[in-house]
């Protein structure tokens, strides 16, 4: 999570630890309790769920973390200040010690009463989110978290924890075994083996060895505030663009949802470092930013997020519906909103991910074309997409190579796209060839390919690399449930009546506009058939599905 740039760096200080007016307190009052407290008392430890909310009217207190090194002082509280960070919203567990300091009367409010206030009180929702927020990117800054993850940079278990961590916007303490000599004297008295790195030190469960994702988000409670019998208006599934912005509109609008994520918020735009054409953002906005922004928002609101977990069947036999996840639990919903999104096809080369954004792409729109204008660029993939790129490119490039692992380029490539593509001088096309290796010290340098009917590979001095094979849309818990179109994609409302494969709608009502074979389940974003590829698109299919689950969640 980085600072939201509407934040002033000058005064974030007083907005991450603010005085409320007399007016502001008296809003507050109405729906709280007064609280004698006295000096030495605890009103919430890390861990704690469901803590309240205290606006202190007289006396003091401290915030801190207690660790095996002593207590991390955080901030004094005096009058007019008020407790509380990111887990008042989320519901998740508490992060640090608040004691009282001297005595006096605090105002107390439950943790469900100030979501109601937060949902409310527009000027309080503003001040206390922005102090949430910034408290808990304080929290990140100084890795105050209840967490120790050590691990070395060359091991990719260790970046994936990092990245699930920094994409939950949960704080932890990362140490270097690589440059860290005293830690790896530790694991060395602890036993800890080589392969058994990273090693996580989690507050309640002592120490992990190299923990999957679900162990890891088990351990610090991410999923513990959800009720697993609860029968919900809607189940989102998939935390991408679609599925965040489904579960504001949720929310917002009053519906119990809970969105099922099989790894962190963000989807494929996560791995975007700059969104550029998104409504709003002038300067860009990173793909983290936005998904961290929109899970508070979405949390603001009411909804539940469920991380690290898959859901593997979707069982739309019976109404309530009913989702299995990976470890067997079942939830039921009368609505299903599927935005589990598609994974771009991408080559076999294990470095590939590592220059991603950095050369090599999984678009070519005009801002991808200035940063090779003039070079030599690869296309990859013999479809309507890569042959749109090459042609496109060739405009502001000096040469494109376009590699086709088949003889020739796509049958269904129109045919005016495959002239343009054999005439145009700047375009040199490689049948039968695949993208080998790519190499680089930060950003992309050189790329190698291989011609499978001669076996010679060619290395080049190349920075950019535009893949375009093809997408595959994740649908394999919808198997056999829905009816998908030749490419797998889901099937969505007028297009029911013209193709596909599998069931086919079956009812007295047509079907309403992204709803699926199957009445009260939708389908968002880049998993629909038809989709375009755009955040934009799929955070507006997103709101546009919940109007429509209000439609469905009204028929007898
Ligand atoms: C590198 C890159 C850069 C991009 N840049 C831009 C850009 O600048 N502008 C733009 O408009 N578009 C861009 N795009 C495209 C854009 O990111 C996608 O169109 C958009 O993310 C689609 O959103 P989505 O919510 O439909 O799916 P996704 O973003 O794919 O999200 C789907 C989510 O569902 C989860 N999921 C999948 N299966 C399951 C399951 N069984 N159970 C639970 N969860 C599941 C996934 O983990 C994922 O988080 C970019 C894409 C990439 C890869």
């Amino acid at each position: 999570m980085s600072s939201p740039p509407l934040v002033s760096a000058l005064d974030a200080r007083t907005q991450m630890f603010p005085a409320l007016t007399e007016a502001q307190i008296e809003r507050i009052r109405s729906c709280g309790r007064l609280r004698p407290v006295h000096a030495g008392e605890i009103l919430f430890e890390p861990g704690d769920t469901d803590i309240p909310f205290y606006v202190l009217l007289s006396g003091s207190m401290e915030i801190l973390q207690p660790d095996h090194d002593g207590d991390h002082a955080i901030v004094s509280h005096s009058p007019g200040h008020f407790t509380g960070e990111l887990t008042m919203i989320s519901g998740h567990r508490c992060l640090v010690r608040g004691r009282v300091t001297s005595d006096g009367e605090f105002l107390e409010l439950s943790a469900p009463d100030l979501r109601a206030l937060v949902g409310r009180d527009a000027e309080l929702s503003d001040i206390l989110m922005r102090a949430f927020i910034l408290r808990r990117l304080e929290l990140i800054r100084r890795g105050l978290g209840n967490l120790i993850l050590m691990g070395s940079r060359h091991s990719a278990a260790t970046l994936h924890l990092r990245d699930f961590l920094s994409r939950v916007g949960h704080p932890y303490r990362y140490v270097d075994l690589d440059t860290d000599t005293i830690s790896q004297e530790l694991l060395d008295q602890f036993q800890v083996r080589v392969d058994e790195i990273p090693v996580v030190i989690c507050q309640r469960r002592g120490v992990m060895r190299n923990p999957t994702i679900p162990a890891l988000a088990d351990c610090l409670g991410l999923n513990s505030n959800i009720d697993h019998r609860q029968v919900r208006d809607v189940i989102i599934v998939g935390a991408g663009p679609a599925g965040l912005a489904a579960a504001v509109y949720a929310a917002s609008e009053g519906l119990d949802a809970l969105l099922v994520e099989a790894g962190a918020p963000g989807g494929q735009a996560s791995s975007s470092s700059k969104i550029e054409n998104y409504l709003g953002f002038p300067m860009g906005i990173s793909g983290q930013e936005l998904a961290a922004r929109a899970t508070a928002q979405a949390e603001k609101f009411g909804a539940q997020m469920m991380v690290a977990h898959k859901v593997v069947r979707l069982d739309c036999g019976t109404r309530p519906y009913q989702l299995e996840l990976d470890n067997g639990t079942r939830l039921a919903a009368r609505a299903i909103v599927i935005s589990t999104g598609a994974q771009y096809n991408k080559p076999k080369i294990s470095n590939l991910q590592q220059f991603e954004g950095q050369g090599v792409y999984y678009g070519a729109t005009f801002m991808e074309s200035q940063l090779c204008e003039g070079q030599d660029v690869v296309v990859v993939g013999g479809g309507n997409s890569a042959g749109q790129a090459a042609v496109y490119l060739s405009q502001t490039v000096r040469k494109v190579y376009m590699l086709v692992r088949s003889s020739g380029l796509a049958d269904s490539m129109s045919r005016y796209l495959i002239q343009r593509i054999e005439q145009n001088p700047a375009i040199e096309l490689h049948y039968s060839t695949e993208l080998t290796a790519v190499a680089g010290n930060g950003a992309l340098q050189r790329v190698t390919w291989r011609n499978s009917v001669s076996g010679e590979s060619s290395e080049r001095e190349i920075c950019h690399v535009f893949i375009m094979a093809g997408a595959s849309p994740r649908t394999a818990l919808v198997q056999g449930c829905l009816a998908l179109d030749s490419k797998g994609f889901i099937l969505t409302g007028r297009d029911l009546e013209a193709n596909g494969s599998g069931p086919a709608w079956a009812h007295s009502r047509p079907p309403l506009l992204l709803e699926t074979s199957v009445p009260g389940v939708f389908a968002v974003g880049d998993v629909r058939s038809g989709n375009v590829k755009r955040v934009a698109a799929a955070v507006g299919e997103g709101s546009i599905a919940i109007h429509l689950v209000h439609r469905a969640l009204a028929e007898p």
